[in-house]
């Protein structure tokens, strides 16, 4: 089967065509800048080079419009026609209590992800705008949401509640969600299958760093907690996020800084985080990890308190689940910069946790990190949510008998 993952933002679309049976990709691209000057899709097709594709898309439309012609003619094209698409998976961020796992898409699901969009009002709007730019164009094709927020949902209820009014929960859905689903549930899979061990009797903690970051719990093939919270705001200290704060600061920086909640947030959401810590040198852990080796106080600051935070939530899920038998790192910095898997691990002796630093030197593929004698095994794990979108759509179609080769 041939599947189309899509990944709709407010100004980008990600697609990847993905053969379900092999699991390899066949073409993937990106239209950026959409609804703003100088737009383009940067597109390979599988035994190409990338090349950037200037194209006018001021909407979704005309992007969809676009990736289409590009997947379907001249030396860009790895489909005859459209038809020989089976089916779409979109990538949708909030699912909110509705959805615990992948869904076929009709007017019911595309009416709850609309009644979410309060939730999430930067992601789902873009999604939904996706899928229906998709149906134009696809009239007959099925099509399947996953939701980054579906693994979660199997978070006891002490987990997910906040502190406050319980009609709070109840009259406005306040509650933890998390995000990242698709790589918590694709790292904690892969790696018990890499590592041989059972997935339903295995205590898991996977650190997905990346841009935006969170850990998770995942106790017998089951997510019991999660860092981010009603918004991907809460938790780690990310590139530009702040991560868990002190809700009295919000005030007090508003005033402080003569702005209101709003200017608050936005400080919180684009100015903070490992960007912010180091007085704005960079978001990008390249670069902090050069201002780190070189001693720069910004840099050094940003890198110390990140990895610290990280520490601190792996202390509490293994306590969380009473154990950790797997620590797995993934995503651009978990998967890349061996400096932060050291600090953090260096930090887990009471764990038992023993680093191999000549492993913690590679990346690139499933790899462990720890000694043979190390109580906990430490991973590194790629992720791969385009893959385990396709699976989950895959899973999605053969549940509703809609399986078709
Ligand atoms: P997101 O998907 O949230 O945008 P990514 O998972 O792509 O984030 O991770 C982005 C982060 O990963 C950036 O801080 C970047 O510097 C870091 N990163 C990516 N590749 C490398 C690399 N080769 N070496 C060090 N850090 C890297």
């Amino acid at each position: 089967m041939k599947i189309l993952v899509i990944n709709c933002g407010s100004s980008s679309l990600k697609f990847q065509l993905i053969d379900s049976v092999t699991e390899d990709w066949l073409a993937k691209g990106n239209c950026e800048r959409i609804g703003i000057d100088n737009s383009f899709v940067s597109y390979t097709k599988k035994g190409s080079d990338k090349v950037n594709i200037d194209a006018d898309m001021p909407d979704h439309n005309k992007a969809i419009e676009k990736v289409v012609e590009i997947l379907t003619t001249g030396d860009t094209a790895v489909l005859s026609s459209l038809s020989e698409i089976d089916v779409v998976g979109h990538r949708v961020v909030h699912g909110g209590e509705y959805f615990n796992e992948a869904v076929l898409i009709d007017d019911d699901v595309i009416a709850k992800i609309t009644e979410l969009n309060e939730l999430a009002p930067l992601h789902n709007p873009a999604n939904l705008i996706g899928i229906k730019a998709l149906q134009k164009v696809l009239k007959d094709t099925p099509m399947v949401a996953v939701f980054d927020t579906a693994f979660h949902q199997t978070m006891p209820e002490e987990a997910y509640l906040y502190g406050i009014p319980y009609d709070m929960y109840v009259k406005h859905h306040i509650r933890k969600y998390g995000f990242h689903g698709t790589s918590h549930s694709f790292v904690s899979r892969t790696a018990c299958e890499f590592l041989n061990k059972d997935y339903d009797k295995t205590k898991v903690i996977v650190c997905h760093l990346g841009n935006g970051a969170s850990v998770s719990a995942v106790k017998n093939g089951k997510c019991i907690d999660t860092s981010m919270g009603f918004t991907p705001l809460e938790g780690l200290i990310m590139g530009t996020r702040s991560g868990d704060i002190d809700p009295a600061v919000i005030e007090f920086m508003a005033q402080k800084e003569n702005t209101d909640v709003k200017g608050v947030i936005n400080i919180l959401n684009k100015k903070s985080g490992v960007f912010g810590l180091s007085e704005g040198f960079s978001s990008d852990f390249r670069d902090l990890e050069d201002g780190y080796n070189a001693n720069k106080p910004g840099s050094t600051r940003a890198v110390k308190a990140f990895c610290y935070k990280v520490l601190k939530y792996i202390g509490a899920y293994a306590a969380a689940m009473n154990g950790v038998d797997v620590i797995c790192f993934t995503a651009g910095i978990g998967e890349n910069t061996s400096i932060v898997r050291k600090l953090i691990c260096d930090n887990l002796g009471y764990l038992g946790v023993t680093l191999d630093e000549e492993a913690n030197s590679k990346r690139g593929f499933n790899n462990v990190i720890s000694t043979p004698d190390s109580k906990v095994t430490v991973a590194v794990i790629p992720t791969n949510e385009e893959l385990e979108i396709t699976r989950l759509t895959v899973n999605c179609l053969e549940k509703n008998g809609k399986l078709c080769k």
